[in-house]
């Protein structure tokens, strides 16, 4: 019998991938290569076919206003209308400040120009003069494990969640969301988004087995991740931790 094996598509990986996004991808395939399960690769940039229906986890990494503008005409040629279903459909979906803006309804930058989006999450972002940017941490709500998550964070867009949908988490240091209500990143079916870079989920292994967890469920529902020895992961975050919390 083959291994139990995780299909991740990356849709975008030609435009968002800011600040090593793919690292995640990389993390995702190395925590489950250590417990002897495996991964499945595959990219969906711009102009291609994607084929959300055959994958069990899409990744979105993020993107400078530009890049956002760029890929517009390719989510309208089809892939937003299929994402969205992707995500009705209960697909794990991990994204990242540019993608994860993508997932609301609109983006519009400090100058006025407005991105429309695909609209499978409540929420939507405006821009402002001021970027949040920095280090930054917040706490995910128990409903997504609840851990203490480190990252850094570069964003111009405020977003501002809808009634029906929650946030991944509170924020314990610098702007998340908005800078303004203390929410970060947003929740919502096997939906998380966040503000976070790093790449995140290198330095927060429990947020990553969280999302493993989550999509190996819905093809596997039987496996249960085995605890790994995160000393090295630990260590880099409690350092970012302390250095930010105190
Ligand atoms: N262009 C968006 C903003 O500045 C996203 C930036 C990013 O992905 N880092 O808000």
């Amino acid at each position: 019998m083959s291994k139990p094996t995780l299909r991740i598509c990356y849709l975008y990986p030609d435009l968002l991938n800011l600040y090593g996004d793919r690292g995640n991808i990389l993390c995702m395939r190395r925590r489950l290569e250590w417990r002897g399960l495996a991964a499945e690769i595959t990219e969906a940039p711009a102009g291609s076919k994607a084929n959300f229906a055959d994958c069990d986890l899409i990744f979105i990494g993020g993107g400078q206003d530009f890049e956002q503008e760029v890929l517009l005409s390719d989510l309208k040629a089809g892939k937003g209308g299929e994402l969205k279903a992707a995500i009705q459909d209960g697909k794990t979906v991990l994204a990242i400040c540019g993608g994860y803006q993508m997932l609301g309804a609109y983006y519009q930058t400090w100058d006025g120009l407005r991105c429309d989006f695909i609209g499978a999450v409540d929420f939507y972002t405006v821009g402002s003069k001021e970027r949040m940017i920095g280090n930054f941490a917040f706490e995910c709500l128990p409903e997504s494990g609840g851990s203490t998550v480190v990252g850094f964070e570069n964003h111009s867009g405020k977003t501002y969640l809808g009634p029906g949908v929650s946030p991944l988490g509170r924020v314990l240091a610098g702007g998340g969301n908005n800078g303004e209500d203390g929410f970060e990143g947003v929740r919502y079916r096997n939906v998380f988004g966040t503000y976070s870079h790093g790449p995140i989920l290198p330095k927060n292994p429990q947020l990553c087995d969280f999302i493993l967890q989550t999509a190996l469920g819905e093809r596997y529902p039987e496996l249960t991740l085995q605890p790994l020895d995160d000393a090295a992961e630990t260590a880099a975050h409690d350092a970012m931790a302390k250095r930010l919390l105190g």
